[in-house]
């Protein structure tokens, strides 16, 4: 008889303490991967339970970020499941239980030791060249014995007793073997004075009352798991999979971090306008690739979730830590932004045009044509605006010298721009091709270099010494805008030069 493996059930556990980094997408969408794959559970549980920096609206801004992203979960504090409540906070009583069943099977003992005594010592084996660790002063007291003695403080935390040699080993998925020395490590706090559990107590009573198979998080979790794998063998209980994903580093190989870097938060990206597919990719691309089909040995770099899913393996990890580099966002964006129907990029672009003060009811039709022209040079949705400004906005602003070309004298500028309206005047409707065989046969009967010519007409025109193709731009802008245009950069020509006052 074989006997069935266990469900995959995989987690996050971010802790509600500010903006949702962006961390917590990247180990969400594997996480959701592996348990999509496996037809299993995918969990969101809120590990809230250092009170110092815990901020009651961030648990709300990560659901709202992971949605945005487009990543769900089958169980979690909003959606319920079997296994809650999924809010650390709210299975407080649990983990004191759990706490002094292991101070019952001589596991962990309470520690009444001061905070002065703490520092104390710490700094004495600071001093001695130590690794900082406790003493074990109250190891084998009981509350009454201890009271007796200096540096007595209420209510007591509760510690791991760590085994004093040995080592402590784990399998990583993604790493292989990873083992510590019992010696170098702390006898963990496990309850907090406060009747919080730490991190260490809930993580692991948590992974194990939910039934979690993988544990997938960052690698910056490493120096934790040992303490886990004690926690689980002081409980009895069967260790889950463990897997550390590279970090995530800036191109100077730092970290990312909210102090330094806006792109640590996910708000970030949404302001900047990548797009929650292109970001998603990018992030899977982190460490991960998928194979080329057309190409043997190749990777793919453009891929949406369904083929995380399908690809994901633990073997398609690095262990080298990826570079976030954003240049390379910005091109995957471009990459998704030129695949959306002219449509949706405009739906996508209209709370950036908005919010810039460009409204956007009532002339759709005008904007489509001119998202026409740009899609194909626009990076990311926030540049929206300023890429359409000259299209928006009637007042365009230049120095005066970008409408004379190399070479031209003023009144030379003057009578081209004065031509070209002569050209465009009778015509009713603009279209780029007869305009520019107009222009082109303007300018070869004048003697005109078109480069410089054409040049004249942009900055005219666009206010601009680079934009999209010329005429198929002053097709967008329309006979009435352009007639304007050029008119204003004949009075603009007209001004008297500041040296010339
Ligand atoms: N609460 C931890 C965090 O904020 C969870 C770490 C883990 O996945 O075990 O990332």
């Amino acid at each position: 008889m074989t006997v069935p493996a266990p469900p995959v059930r995989t987690r996050i556990a971010p802790s509600p303490t500010g903006d949702p980094h962006v961390g917590t997408a990247y180990t969400a969408l594997f996480n959701l991967a592996l348990a999509r794959q496996h037809a299993g559970q995918f969990v969101l549980r809120v590990e809230d339970t250092d009170r110092e920096r815990y901020r009651p609206e961030s648990e709300q801004r990560v659901f709202e970020y992971l949605h945005w992203l487009g990543l769900t979960w089958d169980e979690g504090p909003d959606v319920g499941g079997p296994f809650g409540p999924y809010r650390q906070s709210e299975r407080l009583p649990l983990y004191r239980a759990q706490g002094e069943q292991l101070v019952r099977v001589g596991q962990a003992y309470w520690c009444w030791c001061s905070r002065e005594r703490l520092e104390r010592i710490r700094q004495e084996q600071q001093a001695r060249g130590e690794p900082p660790k406790y003493d074990r002063y109250c190891l084998g007291k009981t509350r009454v014995e201890r009271a007796r003695e200096p540096d007595f403080t209420e209510p007591p935390v509760l510690r791991l007793k760590v085994p004093d040699s040995g080592e402590t080993s784990f399998t990583d998925l993604i790493r292989g073997e990873i083992s510590f020395q019992n010696a170098l490590l702390d006898d963990q706090v496990l309850l907090k004075s406060d009747g919080f559990p730490t991190y260490h107590l809930a993580v692991v009573v948590d992974d194990h009352e939910m039934r979690i198979s993988h544990v997938m998080r960052g690698e910056e979790w490493i120096p934790s798991t040992p303490k886990h794998v004690l926690l689980y063998q002081a409980f009895g209980w069967e260790l889950p999979a463990f897997a550390h994903l590279p970090i995530l580093r800036n191109v100077d190989r730092s970290k990312i971090s909210k102090r330094r870097n806006p792109w640590a938060v996910l708000p970030w990206f949404r302001e900047q306008g990548y797009l929650p597919e292109a970001l998603l990719n990018f992030l899977a691309l982190m460490g991960f690739s998928i194979p080329d089909p057309s190409q043997s040995g190749e990777t793919r770099e453009v891929f949406g979730f369904d083929e995380v899913v399908q690809h994901f393996a633990f073997d398609r990890f690095s262990t080298t830590s990826p570079v976030f580099d954003l240049a390379k966002l910005d091109w995957l964006n471009g990459v998704y932004i030129r695949g959306l129907p002219l449509n949706e990029l405009l739906a996508r672009v209209t709370p950036y045009l908005e919010a810039a003060g460009y409204p956007v009811r009532g002339r759709e039709g005008y904007l489509l044509r001119c998202l026409a022209l740009e899609q194909e040079r626009l990076k990311r949705l926030g540049e929206a605006p300023q890429a359409l400004e000259f299209f928006l906005r009637d007042d365009l602003r230049y120095p005066r010298e970008l409408l004379i070309p190399k070479g031209w004298t003023v009144e030379q500028a003057e009578e081209a721009l004065a031509l070209t309206r002569a050209l465009i005047e009778p015509v009713e409707q603009l279209e780029a091709e007869p305009l520019e065989a107009a222009a082109r046969a303007l300018a070869a009967e004048r003697g005109w270099k078109t480069g410089s010519y054409f040049g004249l007409l942009r900055v005219a025109c666009t206010g601009r010494t680079a934009a999209p193709p010329l005429f198929a731009t002053l097709a967008v802008l329309g006979r009435d805008r352009v007639l304007t245009r050029l008119c204003q950069a004949q009075e603009l020509l007209a001004q008297p030069t500041p040296e010339a006052r």
